[in-house]
């Protein structure tokens, strides 16, 4: 049902006459005769729920039609069952279903009947094939209807990415108990895997668990280091579930007590993460977390003699305070609206995840090398202002030291 009235209400946003062609993502290969897991495309998921691979949805005044892979026994005693063609149109709610195969010769009849084409190409195996259909009707992008859609969520998506965060946050404070000097970042990544499996949940993004200076290596994902007496360890983690994502990062000392230099440090980037949140409600604008986090990461660094007055602060921060959070990780959605900045409106999730990392550097004081700390949650859009989705998750330096004691 959701689907059906997702799909009208792109309809009603085109031009009359209209064709929509969306298509799911290809399986890709591993090895051998080994697949990846096969994850839909987040558009073509979001318009249909319909999670086989090799699909097409067609939308048009003639009603919704779907190409998706036939039955096959022999296909389907190793692989496992398919939809089927016969019963496509029931449980997709769909007018008309055929074959894929059918698709270079159904999808020729269906665009000479329509004057304007929205579709977005991607690596995706059926694009030639789309491609070859194509005439000269004009043709238009239809992410930019679509992912305006799926950038304000609906409670139907809310309630998922609050399972996704309660999940997360479960394994991250389990992650926080277990954590101990002498074991490897692996062991504490295995933590991850097993609560999101538990969950029927999958990562949502390659962990990041990076003990010591391994933290400021932003994209830190071989995760196979030694966690050491006095470290801090970085975790950036979440789930999806149907698809939704959370994206979680804490920062905490290996054996449970923060150093005075970390404590410091930490407290920075708490205080800036804390203002950022404080000021998301509607009407403001979306670059205003990130003015608030470098304001206050400066400062500190300065008050620390870590940064001089006018000195870069790009070698301590050198990313952004956030980012839309949806159907992917980094979710679709425009942050500008022309040449302005946007505004916040109701339903739109953001996480804020303000960082320090510093690396080993003679013009500074030793105490503080190799502290990367990062502290990010997934803050929801609401009238009142907004909702932490992650508010579960101990946070402050006391409250991990609590969690952590508490073993
Ligand atoms: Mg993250
Ligand atoms: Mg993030």
């Amino acid at each position: 049902m959701i689907h059906q009235i997702r799909q009208k209400r792109l309809l009603s946003q085109l031009a009359k006459n209209t064709l929509v062609i969306v298509s799911t993502n290809p399986e890709q290969w591993r090895n051998g005769d080994v697949h990846y897991p096969f994850r839909p495309h987040s558009d073509f998921w979001y318009l249909t729920g319909f999670t086989e691979p090799e699909a097409v949805a067609v939308f048009s005044k003639e009603g919704y039609s779907i190409f998706l892979r036939d039955h096959n026994p022999m296909r389907e005693i190793w692989d496992g069952k398919r939809l089927g063609v016969a019963n496509a149109p029931q449980t997709l709610n769909a007018d008309y279903a055929y074959p894929i195969s059918e698709l270079k010769t159904q999808l020729p009849q269906l665009i000479a009947n329509a004057t304007t084409l929205y579709y977005d190409f991607k690596p995706c195996a059926l694009d030639d094939e789309i491609m070859a259909c194509l005439t000269t009707t004009k043709m238009q992008s239809l992410g930019e209807y679509l992912h305006e859609m799926r950038l304000i969520k609906d409670e139907n998506e809310i309630a998922l990415m609050q399972k996704a965060a309660d999940i997360s946050t479960q394994a991250h404070q389990l992650a926080m108990q277990q954590s101990k000097a002498g074991i490897f970042e692996y062991e504490i990544a295995s933590i991850f895997d097993a609560n999101f499996r538990k969950n029927n949940a999958e990562h949502a993004y390659t962990p990041i668990v990076a003990g010591g200076k391994n933290a400021c290596i932003l994209h830190y994902i071989k995760n196979d280091q030694i966690l050491n007496e006095g470290d801090l360890l970085l975790i950036d983690a979440g789930c999806e579930v149907d698809g939704y994502a959370a994206d979680i990062t804490r920062t905490f000392p290996v054996n449970g007590r923060f150093s005075q230099a970390q404590r410091q440090i930490y407290q920075i980037v708490l205080d800036a993460q804390l203002a950022a949140i404080e000021c998301i409600k509607p009407g403001e604008i979306v670059t205003k977390p990130h003015q608030i986090t470098t304001k206050i990461i400066r400062q500190g660094l300065i008050e620390l003699g870590i940064l001089q007055t006018d000195g870069d602060l790009s070698q301590f921060y050198m990313h952004g305070t956030g980012h839309w959070l949806g159907l992917d990780v980094h979710d679709v959605g425009r942050y500008k609206q022309g040449e302005q900045h946007r505004q916040y409106q109701i339903g739109m999730v953001t996480t804020v995840e303000p960082g320090i990392y510093i690396r080993k550097n003679d013009k500074i004081n030793p105490i503080y090398w190799d502290i990367g700390v990062r502290i990010e949650d997934d803050v929801l859009v609401t009238e009142g202002g907004n909702r932490v989705l992650t508010k579960n998750l101990a946070k402050t330096i006391n409250e991990i030291e609590l969690l952590m004691r508490e073993k």
